[in-house]
């Protein structure tokens, strides 16, 4: 048996290096944090990393604004900018549906004071100027909408856990939370050896409910493939740092590359994986390359209406990997009350970039018993009752949770 910690964080992802960092800045007590591969390497390395501000729920608006303020700390605190690029946003909307949407979105940022206005077609291809602007129906500019090299954005959490106290051990595979009489009492690793704390937190993302399978223990969420594709470069069109658009009535959203565009696009089935098939290091994992080309086929006339060459534009790179999805596209966070002492960080919905310093504040918050800055209600694990991550039935409905998702 290793030296006693107060608390350990299994996953070294954006979701477990925020919550580290967020407990140690408390000075919450020994903190380590573990992670079976490199820190960042895992899903927080595949995002595209937009920081969307505006959502129609006040609580993940909180959640977001907390993440701008941890970039603002941590680069005091390490003594180094993150380059977070603030390029703005413009939401599309060229359908009744849509244009519903985009007012809802409007009316929640301005009572959460986030800058945006509606911009003329004009002004929509001065920004894009790859963008058939005779397409766009309505368009809200958000100039404070930014984005960030998300490995970057969870490398300073982790560094800034340490500058705060906390250890950090990458490559350490933690093989069970390990429990006696209803509460946590650390972990078991790969070798065989343990590691004894009061608390633990289950951050290990798309892993994490295989961590809780020999509890019994359900978080409610799957792992549901996300991905976008990065076209050839063209500086002219695709200047660098013109504002990420959010196209609803295209499935889509984009954002600049160093020239280059990134387009993600959202099938009408997302595909949901069972986790227990998922490998150790994503690498190894197959997201479907094969159907790749039907996403493309399904997808790519929608947005064909806005970027009328698409056919023609090389494609360059194919990103995919897993966002946890829960089937009311909230968040999981708090304790999980089967085991006194586990607390679980998970399910991000595609928006641990964007919200992981503020899920990382909401679980460090209920981790010490200090008056949480949202309704953690919103967030419980145990909010569905006693879920099956591992039934298909239940998977279907994570899924289903992405392919109705409308913003960015
Ligand atoms: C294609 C794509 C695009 C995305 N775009 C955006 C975006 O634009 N904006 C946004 O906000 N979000 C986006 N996301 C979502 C974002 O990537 C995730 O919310 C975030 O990375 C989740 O972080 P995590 O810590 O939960 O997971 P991970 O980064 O996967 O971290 C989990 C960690 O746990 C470790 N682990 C697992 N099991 C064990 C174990 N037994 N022992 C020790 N360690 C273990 C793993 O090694 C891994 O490092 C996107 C995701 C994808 C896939």
């Amino acid at each position: 048996m290793e030296r006693t910690y107060d608390i350990i964080v299994v996953g070294g992802g954006l979701l477990g290096c925020a919550t580290a960092y967020q407990l140690a800045k408390r000075r919450a007590g020994r903190i380590l944090l573990l992670d079976g591969n490199e820190v960042a390497s895992q899903a927080s390395s595949r995002a595209a990393c937009l920081l969307t501000r505006a959502r129609t729920k006040p609580a993940l608006m909180e959640m977001v604004q907390e993440t701008y303020d941890c970039i603002v700390e941590m680069e005091h605190l390490l003594d180094e900018q993150l380059g977070l690029q603030v390029c703005g946003s413009l939401t599309i909307a060229s359908s009744a549906a849509s244009l519903k949407g985009l007012e809802a979105l409007e009316a929640a940022a301005d009572r959460f004071g986030i800058p945006n206005g509606r911009i003329s077609r004009r002004e929509v291809k001065r920004l894009l100027p790859w963008i058939e602007a005779e397409a766009v129906g309505e368009a809200c500019y958000m100039p404070t909408d930014a984005f960030i090299d998300c490995a970057v954005l969870c490398s300073a959490y982790a560094r800034s856990a340490l500058a705060c106290g906390a250890e950090v051990r990458p490559n350490t595979r933690v093989k069970a939370i390990t429990a006696e009489g209803g509460a946590v009492t650390g972990v078991e690793l790969a070798d065989g050896s343990r590691i004894a704390a009061g608390g633990v937190v289950n951050a290990a993302g798309a892993w994490a409910n295989l961590l809780m399978r020999p509890l019994g223990v359900g978080l409610p969420f799957t792992p549901v493939r996300s991905h976008f594709w990065i076209t050839g470069i063209d500086k002219e069109r695709f200047p660098a740092n013109h504002p990420f658009t959010v196209i609803p009535d295209a499935r889509a959203f984009t954002r600049s590359d160093v020239g280059a565009l990134i387009i993600g696009l959202r099938e009408s089935e997302c595909r949901a994986f069972d986790p227990a098939t998922l490998t150790d290091k994503l690498e190894d994992f197959d997201f479907g390359r094969a159907a790749e080309w039907q996403v493309l086929d399904e997808c790519a006339p929608l947005l064909k209406r806005y970027l009328p060459d698409i056919e023609e534009l090389g494609i360059a790179h194919y990103v995919a990997g897993p966002s946890c999805y829960v089937p009311d596209a909230m968040f999981v966070v708090g304790p999980v009350r089967q085991y006194a002492g586990l607390h679980a960080v998970a399910g991000c919905c595609g928006g641990g970039v964007a919200a992981g310093g503020g899920m990382g504040r909401l679980a460090a918050e209920l981790i010490l018993g200090e008056e949480p800055f949202v309704p953690p209600a919103l967030f419980a694990p145990d909010r569905f009752g006693e879920v099956d991550p591992f039934s298909p039935a239940f998977q279907k409905r994570c899924a289903e949770a992405r392919s109705n998702k409308k913003g960015g």
